[in-house]
């Protein structure tokens, strides 16, 4: 394992002192639970020479009910959020995704700021230096060429967090506190498929709270698939929400991770709405993901498998859902 590199320590009590420390220092990083983080750093991923500790800030770390919304501050661990009774029984979804995060230990270190700004993931990425000097990098660091395109101008590393598709079906919010104060956003707003570029914070922007709605008129579920069920990432991801009248979908949202640069939200669901969940209903579903999902070669897995498997995961996810309501 390679060493750590030196760096400063910095351990800011607010949070708009974490903000002013950030623009004072332009090579420095948020330090959240660090699971995401150290690793990079040790692979010379990431080389900031200040870390600013978010672990002594204690306004990010309230999880607070308030008009019928669950506000969590963004230094929750997942681990608390799995737990959370209010989660389990009212945002299904997010308990789920958050359980399956990394390994135990991971999920009581791991916070949700820092799953939600997860660096993206690429097979020719998040390898050691020796070996990305050996296929002489790529352009998302140190190189020119993308080895998963080799013709393309962007990089396509996947976003691989599980916790983000939740939120985006249950309709979450983020506040983000930068140097002019604090601004809302919907949770997809925070991304743009871009590997290289993948969140819509400026750099001295921090994530502090998110807030879900509880809506006890939607019930929801996440799962993810990956090679080793006790550790490993997302190949790909699916969250769904529904809300449900008798025989018709009065609601439905389905969002994916691990197959593209951002977590998105799929378009053109709304047409199902008053419909039943037959089989053209189950056909419309499965053809709309299809057409949204198009993964690069950026994990070991197969691509056509990872876009084949979506609109599988999305209908057990959707049946499960159907039948409990
Ligand atoms: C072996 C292994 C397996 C893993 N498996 C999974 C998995 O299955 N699913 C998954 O989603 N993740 C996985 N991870 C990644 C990581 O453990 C989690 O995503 C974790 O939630 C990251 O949170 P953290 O608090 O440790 O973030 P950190 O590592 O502290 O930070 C991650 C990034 O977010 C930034 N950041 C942190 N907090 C904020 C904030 N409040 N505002 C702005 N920026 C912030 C940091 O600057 C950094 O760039 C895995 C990691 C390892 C090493
Ligand atoms: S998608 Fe291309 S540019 Fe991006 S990390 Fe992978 S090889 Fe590098």
């Amino acid at each position: 394992m390679p060493t750590l590199p030196n760096f400063q320590l910095l351990r800011p009590l607010k949070a708009s002192d974490a903000v002013a420390l950030r623009g004072q220092n332009p090579a420095s990083r948020f330090l959240a639970g660090g699971t995401d983080l150290m690793p990079n750093i040790r692979h010379g991923l990431a080389t900031p020479d200040v870390l600013i500790d978010l672990g002594n800030i204690s306004e990010l770390r309230e999880m607070r009910e308030a008009d019928s919304t669950l506000r969590i501050g963004a230094g929750v661990t997942l681990a608390t959020i799995a737990n959370d009774p209010r989660v389990v029984a009212r945002l299904p979804a997010l308990a789920q995704a958050a359980v399956c995060v990394a390994g135990p230990t991971h999920r009581t270190m791991a916070t949700l700021g820092g799953n939600l700004c997860l660096d993206t993931r690429c097979q020719y990425y998040n390898q050691s230096e020796p070996w990305r000097e050996g296929i002489q990098y790529c352009m998302k660091l140190d190189g020119d060429t993308c080895r998963v395109a080799k013709k393309s101008k962007r990089c396509w590393a996947a976003f691989s967090g599980d916790v983000a598709p939740a939120l985006m079906v249950l309709g979450a919010q983020v506040d983000i506190l930068g140097p002019t104060g604090l601004r809302r956003i919907p949770i997809q707003s925070l991304y743009r498929d871009d590997g290289m570029n993948w969140l819509t914070l400026t750099a001295d922007e921090l994530l502090v709270a998110i807030s879900v709605p509880f809506d006890d008129t939607r019930t929801s579920a996440y799962q993810k698939l990956r090679t080793r069920g006790s550790i490993d990432f997302a190949i790909a991801g699916v969250a769904v929400s529904l809300r449900r009248d008798r025989d018709a979908i009065l609601d439905l949202r389905v969002a994916c991770t691990g197959v593209s640069s951002a977590p998105f939200l799929i378009d053109g669901l709304q047409e199902l709405s008053g419909k039943n969940l037959d089989e053209a209903g189950r056909t419309t579903i499965a053809a709309r993901i299809e057409d949204a999902c198009r993964p690069m070669k950026t994990t070991l897995t197969d691509v056509l498998y990872r876009h084949d498997v979506i609109p599988v995961l999305t209908l057990r996810l959707l049946q499960g859902l159907w039948e409990r309501v």
